[in-house]
């Protein structure tokens, strides 16, 4: 007992356990309280954003930014929405977020055009029509979609990893 009284008058000491405590508490906390669809939806477009990246990666590890053509790292690149993010009918649409430079994805009006031929290459216009149509929408996303989504988006990208060799 004599040696714990010790350790527990050390400088310092008391301070530190009770940073440990608030951070377990904090954790106890965040696991019981349910996670919203909004915030469920943004840690899976986090993912998709990630599986874009890896998919988009030639055996190098290297991949193109749709809107400038910059070849880069997959690690250095971004998920780049066209549609942007805050809207909720394409926010999880895999084929609405492609590789993009930091550069282009920050200066999103400046890359605006490139992105826009990228998508018409790729995509046709029709399907540009129909993002469109899309924008107009408000899509409410229920917890199970999302989730059974994004453990589809979890799978793809442990398969993605496998054939570029990056470390799961
Ligand atoms: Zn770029």
């Amino acid at each position: 007992m004599t040696s714990f009284y010790k350790y527990k008058d050390m400088p310092g000491t008391k301070q530190i356990n009770h940073d440990i405590d608030a951070k377990a508490r904090s954790k106890r906390l965040a696991k019981r309280k349910p996670k919203t669809p909004a915030k469920l939806a943004n840690e899976c477009a986090v993912d998709l954003q990630l599986l874009v990246r890896l998919k988009a990666a030639d055996s190098d590890g290297n991949c193109q930014c749709v809107s400038c053509g910059a070849i880069k790292h997959w690690s250095e690149m971004q998920g780049g929405h066209y549609v942007g993010r805050g809207v909720s009918a394409t926010k999880l649409l895999e084929e609405n977020i492609n590789p993009q430079c930091r550069r282009c994805n920050i200066r999103a009006t400046e890359s605006h055009v490139g992105y826009t031929l990228h998508m018409i290459e790729t995509y046709g216009v029709d399907f540009i029509k129909h993002l469109r149509q899309m924008m107009t929408e408000v899509k409410k996303w229920r917890k199970t979609e999302i989730l059974e989504l994004h453990e589809d988006i979890k799978r793809q990208i442990a398969e993605q990893k496998t054939r570029l060799g990056v470390g799961l």
